[in-house]
């Protein structure tokens, strides 16, 4: 009882500091915004994140995990340990300004098109939140905050989890922006990540054809194999690659080809089966296009494991606080964007169990279990997210506070434009006290936690966590740049 009262107050407190901070914290989630760096490049975001909370006292772990980005960021003492994560990384082609139609600060290049700027800021802001009601006395424990790199291309979270870094948490969460306020229990694939170098002979293709290997064509039975084999794996699993490499002009017959490889499926085990046969392709086209191939694996990832306990400590913390409002100029400027999303496609984005406004889009204040648009919090479909490989060692949530219109797609320019103006803000402040909540909820009150962690045992019993990672493998630091080739190698 007691607990609880301490609780209740240092709630109240840390949502107070938050309010007052606001504007410090805006300006924070807009800085990242306006950096908008593609995963493992994250620098200035990385370091302005980790900076901010060495300048109020947490423990700093810069490089964590091989990553120049990665931080753990840690404040207080001794159990219980709760974790609170954050995203850093924007998407390339995706820049945008925080106008209501298409307008890149400079075309092609990146931004944050998935709100990971708030993920990012409300993460800090919580964590900052909870160390001030640590310093009020009365509660103990440690917060931790953890700068994650890459989540878009599913590599931060699962090296940083095979490194060891979330070792020791009771619980962790993050805080995703959506299209509306919940705690997100949809599904999400397991993967692998990988790619594909084919190596042939050149030759002049007019006069010595035969003369000739090519590794584009390598590359192309590769994929005609592939596409075979779709018919014969679960449904629900999916293959995407793209050519990033297949030749220069037509006249050569192309010494090297390169493919870059996602396979996804509801359960790790059948990742791993499909890549097994996925790689018999590859040597199988070698032996048509009489070719040598090399494979590199970059990363994988598990599927989604959600906790119903956590998620709804968090709800209730979102209740408590009561969701956003929105100003006239707001709803018109959500209009203004929803124009460029044909309406059909805002059908298919629901995302809710309650009924937004199509039309105005933003507000929605149900504060509920979010499930996926098949309504089934088992089922693992479509993309995935490196938060899983979380998931799997500690009971682990990921929010959602709305900042996106709704029916706007995923990694879009529309999302980016919301993220940068007070839209975007207020699901960084709504997140930042939801978790600040949510984490004093578990420090003050170890009933709730161990409610949490009953569920998580319950759901891994007989479960050992066996990273999608080779031991040895570093993180894809120059693998993943998206830039065009500039030369081949033989
Ligand atoms: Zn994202």
């Amino acid at each position: 009882m007691k607990a609880s009262i301490v609780s209740t107050t240092a709630k109240q407190f840390v949502f107070d500091w938050i309010s007052q901070n606001e504007k410090k914290i805006v300006e924070m989630n807009d800085a990242i915004w306006r950096f908008a760096e593609l995963g493992l490049q994250e620098f200035k975001t990385g370091k302005l994140c980790a900076d901010t909370l060495e300048r109020n006292g947490f423990k700093v772990e810069r490089e964590v995990a091989g990553m120049p980005s990665a931080f753990v960021a840690a404040y207080g003492q001794g159990k219980p340990v709760i974790g609170i994560m954050g995203e850093l990384d924007a998407l390339p082609s995706l820049s945008q300004k925080a106008l209501p139609y298409k307008a890149p600060f400079e075309e092609g290049a990146p931004g944050h098109g998935c709100g990971h700027n708030a993920y990012a800021t409300s993460a800090v802001a919580a964590g900052i939140g909870v160390k001030v009601a640590l310093d009020e006395g009365h509660i103990e424990g440690t917060v931790k905050v953890f700068g994650c790199p890459a989540e878009e291309t599913l590599v931060g979270k699962v090296f940083m989890v095979r490194d060891g870094c979330f070792n020791g948490l009771d619980a962790c969460l993050g805080n995703h922006t959506g299209s509306a306020n919940g705690v997100d229990l949809s599904g999400g694939t397991a993967m692998n990540s990988f790619k594909v170098e084919f190596y042939g002979r050149a030759s002049h293709a007019g006069a010595s054809p035969e003369r000739g290997r090519s590794a584009l064509d390598a590359a192309e039975l590769m994929n005609i194999g592939v596409n075979y084999l779709r018919e014969h794996i679960v449904q629900e699993a999916r293959i995407h690659y793209v050519v990033e490499n297949g030749g220069v002009q037509p006249n050569v017959v192309p010494p090297y080809a390169r493919s870059w490889y996602y396979v996804r499926a509801p359960l790790r085990e059948t990742v791993e089966q499909i890549y097994q046969r996925v790689l018999k392709i590859a040597g199988a086209a070698d032996e048509m296009a009489e070719t040598t191939h090399k494979i590199t694996f970059l990363t994988g990832c598990y599927q989604k494991l959600n906790n119903i306990a956590l998620s709804d400590l968090a709800v209730r913390n979102m209740r408590e606080i009561g969701a956003p409002t929105y100003t006239q100029e707001e709803y018109a400027f959500a209009k203004e964007l929803g124009k460029s999303i044909p309406r059909e496609e805002k059908i298919s984005g629901l995302r809710t169990s309650g009924l937004p406004n199509w039309e105005e889009l933003v507000d929605i204040d149900i504060c509920d279990r979010i499930y996926n648009p098949w309504g089934d919090p088992k089922s693992s479909k479509g993309g995935s997210t490196d938060v899983s490989d979380v998931m799997w060692n500690i009971p682990t949530i990921q929010i959602r506070t709305a900042g996106f219109i709704v029916g706007a797609p995923g990694h879009s320019w529309q999302n980016a434009a919301t993220m940068g103006m007070s839209i975007g803000h207020k699901s960084v402040i709504f997140g930042a006290k939801t978790m600040a909540g949510t984490v004093l909820d578990l420090l003050t009150n170890p009933n709730m936690l161990r409610g949490v962690r009953e569920e998580f045992q319950a759901s891994t019993k007989g479960f050992t966590y066996r990273s999608p990672l080779p031991a040895d493998l570093k993180p894809p630091l120059t693998q993943l740049e998206r830039r065009p080739e500039k030369e081949t190698k033989e």
